[in-house]
């Protein structure tokens, strides 16, 4: 793993809202690999998530993010999504962000659920020679490893290690590594539900964001006070 040392990270995702189990990983991630920093890409409009659930502003999601990280120098947010008109297309983003990072190594990072439907995304096949990618696991743990998690259709591309844990583009030789990281079982999706529901999200959410989100009243739920008075 030591080729990715002092590349830069790139943490793609929709942020709705940002939360712990994002900022671990992606601690974690830049500590296991030695990368020099972490960019957070909120994207504008995800072509992904279409489970009927609110999406809040592009705008709303990057100032969540930018608050979330502010106390970290090593993490900073990149809003090229937030500006680009159109779907959000990693294939996109990461065209523009290897030519910008360049000779740094771009490293994407991405969960196990996220990268297990990869094919699915635009280009998948593009994407994988564009930069290296770290995937982290996940909760619920899951059997396998990127033997078992590469789409098919993919998997040729790559010469996989007998562990299953790091492999190497054919053609690109970039890097896919899977990292085992500490499972915190915390989705957006769940604190949205928590929020419609008005219990509470407390240490679920960073905390410079967490009065903000619920004032916003974004994921429905009357916006509340949060200093404990109700
Ligand atoms: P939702 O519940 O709305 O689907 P999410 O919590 O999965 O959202 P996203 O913004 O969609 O959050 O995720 C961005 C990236 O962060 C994805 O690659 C996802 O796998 C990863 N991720 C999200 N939560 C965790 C977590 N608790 N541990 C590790 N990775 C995570």
């Amino acid at each position: 793993m030591g080729d990715l040392a002092g590349g830069v990270g790139v943490y793609g995702g929709t942020f709705n809202p940002i939360h712990l189990g994002h900022l671990r990983a992606a601690e974690e991630v830049m500590e296991r690999l030695g990368l020099a920093r972490m960019l957070f890409v909120p994207s504008a409009r995800p072509p992904h998530k279409q489970d009927g659930d609110p999406i809040a502003a592009p705008e709303l999601r990057l100032s969540w993010v930018q608050a979330a990280i502010s106390s970290n120098p090593r993490f900073q947010a990149d809003s090229l999504e937030v500006e680009r008109a159109g779907p959000s297309y990693l294939v996109d983003t990461l065209r523009t962000l290897r030519e910008r990072l360049a000779p740094a190594r771009t490293v994407f990072t991405l969960g196990c659920d996220a990268f297990r439907e990869m094919d699915t995304w635009r280009d998948p096949k593009t994407l994988f020679t564009l930069a290296d990618f770290a995937v982290t696991t996940r909760p619920p743990r899951q059997r396998g490893g990127l033997k078992e998690w590469l789409p098919e259709g993919l998997a040729n591309a790559f010469e996989i290690d007998e562990d299953g844990r790091s492999a190497r583009h054919r053609e690109a030789g970039t890097r896919l590594l899977l990292l085992e990281i500490t499972a915190l079982e915390v989705s957006a999706s769940s604190i949205r539900q928590r929020l419609r529901e008005g219990r509470s999200v407390r240490y679920l959410l960073p905390e410079a964001i967490h009065d903000d989100v619920i004032a916003s009243g974004c994921y429905g739920g009357a916006p509340r006070a949060t200093d404990g008075s109700e």
